[in-house]
């Protein structure tokens, strides 16, 4: 079967079906539905792989980074049950795909990566698409981005390994939700959902198996 937006959806309907009982919901939001449909993914990936751009799994961007899958995409913008009021904190903005999936579903969003080089891609790319509600900052996003702070929701699409950095937690607002992977290894990632309750006590949802690049301490040389 050829890659179409329509393949696609269908088969996030369908995995939405074998995570159910884990994520809570078997089906995505309509609004998440129609950010899948409305960004356009064969712009965020290097021109030499835009026929895999409607397939369902992570490409290669350079840097040794990666565009994450469509799915695990669509199910962490789910998780965050954004508005159109909300304010949004990302972590690794990569080529910028989950940010325009945050823009079109939150009210504003910030979103911090630690290379240079796709942050200011990630920010052209998404100024050329008419993206307004987004700032984008270079920097370790493990301390977050407290100026803008507190956030209703907080995304970290690189994997913690071993605690959560507690700046993040700490900006997050009663009542918001962070999704991130956690974990020991490449091989043994879980994403978490952190529910940061009216009284500051965090509920956490373990919610099924990933694999994401660590988030680093340093820029790499
Ligand atoms: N959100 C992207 C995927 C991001 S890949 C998408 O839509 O496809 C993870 C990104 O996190 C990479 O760009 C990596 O450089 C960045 N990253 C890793 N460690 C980081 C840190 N400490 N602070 C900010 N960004 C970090």
């Amino acid at each position: 079967m050829t890659d179409s937006i329509d393949s696609l959806v269908a088969e996030i309907e369908s995995e939405y079906g074998i995570v159910a009982e884990r994520i809570g919901k078997d089906k995505p939001d309509p609004r998440v539905l129609a950010a899948l449909r409305g960004v356009p993914r064969e712009a965020f990936v290097p021109a030499d792989r835009r026929a895999e751009a409607y397939a369902n799994r992570p490409l290669p961007i350079g840097f040794g980074q990666t565009i994450s899958q469509p799915f695990i995409v669509a199910v962490m913008s789910d998780m965050l049950a954004l508005t159109s009021e909300s304010r949004v904190l990302e972590i690794g903005t990569g080529c910028g795909y989950q940010t325009a999936f945050l823009a079109r579903l939150a009210g504003q969003v910030f979103t911090v990566e630690i290379l240079a080089e796709l942050s200011a891609a990630a920010k052209e790319r998404l100024a050329g698409q008419g993206v307004s509600n987004v700032e984008f900052r270079v920097g370790d996003g493990r301390q977050g981005w407290p100026e803008h702070g507190p956030y209703d929701a907080i995304i970290v699409t690189a994997a913690a390994m071993g605690e959560i950095p507690p700046a993040l937690l700490d900006q997050l607002k009663p009542g918001g939700r962070m999704v991130v992977p956690t974990g020991t290894s490449m091989l043994a990632q879980e994403l978490v959902l952190m529910t940061k309750e009216e009284g500051g006590r965090i509920a956490k949802r373990n919610l099924f198996p990933v694999a994401f690049v660590p988030l680093v301490k340093a820029r790499r040389a």
